[in-house]
This record gives structure tokens, sequence and C-alpha cells, in this order.
């Protein structure tokens, strides 16, 4: 059985928790300390129950309280080299640091691999999660520019995924944002539009899958109603929970069976 939960995400910080074959990860700790700690506790999860943290890049919004995080609850940090130095993460203020190269699957917690999948996005070494387990597989992916051709083929038949619709690109173009900002997130290292999310999903959805979170979603250039409408296109009636993360709040705890599902 694997359970999940968005804890948070947005540009304001983004958490992930995954339990699955009896360890308990977080992918990303964004979001201040005490809000990592406060939303646990509302999905009944203790902090101290924690295995390890991933991280998919150093920006700001994934790493904030990583420090905090790690040395309160002597939790081991596993990311790859790159994005340890470019988020100028401190290797005393940590538990323990586990590098592990992107393109590479990491299989040190018994029966559980998560591979590294590179994405395109403007950071030093960005990537997003495929987990598999008991035959199941769970991926996570934002902050990617688009979906590349290694992106569509890993996370195929995910039972569940937690996917970035960031923006629709008419709003962004009507926004306030500086020009170059605007270039930035539309870019192929920026951020991946609800457009695009659709035509991710509708490559890898398949009768396997039971739940998509669209995740990452801009506060101010998407609406959740329009994000979800793409995407309910994109899977044509198949019977799949569609739900969207939400910045301020953490998503309720989806559950798969690991027998039988594949
Ligand atoms: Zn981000
Ligand atoms: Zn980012």
């Amino acid at each position: 059985m694997i359970e999940f939960s968005v804890l948070g995400s947005g540009s304001k910080g983004n958490s992930a928790f995954l339990r699955i074959n009896g360890y308990s990860f977080l992918f990303d700790c964004g979001l201040s300390c005490k809000q990592i700690e406060l939303r646990l506790d509302r999905i009944g999860v203790n902090p101290s129950s924690i295995d390890a943290v991933f991280l998919s890049h150093e920006h700001d919004d994934h790493i904030r309280s990583i420090h905090t995080f790690s040395k309160r609850y002597k939790v081991p940090v596993i990311t790859s080299e790159k994005t340890f130095k470019a988020g100028r993460l401190d290797e005393k203020g940590i538990k323990d640091t586990v590098f592990v190269e992107s393109g590479k699957i990491f299989s040190q917690f018994k029966g559980v691999d998560i591979f590294f999948m590179p994405i395109s996005h403007d950071a030093a070494d960005p990537v997003g999660f495929v987990v598999y387990s008991g035959g199941i597989k769970f991926g996570l992916v934002t902050d990617l520019g688009y979906a590349t051709e290694l992106v569509s083929h890993e996370l195929k038949d995910c039972n569940a995924l937690v996917v970035e619709a960031n923006h629709d690109p008419e709003l962004l173009k009507l926004s306030n944002y500086p020009w170059e900002l605007k270039q930035r997130i539309a870019s192929r290292k920026g951020h991946l539009s609800n457009g695009d999310c659709a035509k991710l999903v509708e490559r890898v959805v398949s009768d396997k899958t039971s739940y998509i979170v669209l995740a990452h979603l801009s506060e101010e250039n998407n609406n959740p109603d329009i994000a979800l409408m793409s995407v309910f296109r994109a899977i044509k009636g198949m019977p799949v929970s569609v739900d969207v993360a939400k910045q301020a709040e953490p998503t309720p705890i989806y559950s798969l069976d690991t027998v039988g599902s594949l």
C-alpha cells in the first residue's frame, strides 16, 4: 500500500509526503519547518517518522527549510551534488547527505527504487522522481519547461502522478509580471502550462492510473478550474481521480493498494 499527500505546492513553497513499503519520505522541503510540521500533523504523520528527504532542485521554494528539518528530525537528505552545491547547502547543517546522479536509480531503501529523472528547468541539475515498489509506480514532476521524450516515457502507466500545471498562457500574457519573468516562465526551462500538462497526461495516463494531482499552480496566472478542465479533456472519461494541490493547505492522503494494481 502507498499513501501520499501534497503538503503544499506553488511558487511560495513545495513539499510532498509519500509512504511506501513501510518507509516515509518527503519530496522537497520548501515550506517553513513549522508549516511542514503542522501539515504533517494534519494528515496524521509524525515528522520523526520521515526516513529521508529528496530534493528536486535548488530553488528556494523547494529547499527553504531543509537544514532545520534535517537537523531537527535527524533525517538524511538525498539529492544530486550539483543541486547541493547550487543551493549552497551546508553539510554540517544537515544530518546526512547522500548524493545521487540524475538519470540514476536510488535503491538503498529495501524494495523501493527511486529514479532521479532529469527535467528541463533553469536550475543546476533539476529532476522529477519516479518511485517503484511492490508493483506500484508513483511519479512526481514539477518545475519543467516542457516534457521531454524521457519524461513522457518514464511517467507512462503511473498509478499515481503529481504533475505541474503552472499557468494558462493567456493569463500569463495578460498578467502584470515583467516581460523577462513572463519569458522565463513560458520558456523551455521554465514551467509547464496547463496545455502542455494535458498533453503529457494524455500520453502517460492508462487504466493503471488512479490519481492525478495537479501541482505548482501559479496563483496569479492560473485558475484551478481551467487547469482541471484541460486535464479532464486529456483523460477522456477514464476513471481517474484528478485533484489540485494548494499552496496554503495539504491535500488529503491518497492511498493505493500494492496488490493487484498492475
Ligand atoms: Zn518551484
Ligand atoms: Zn524551480
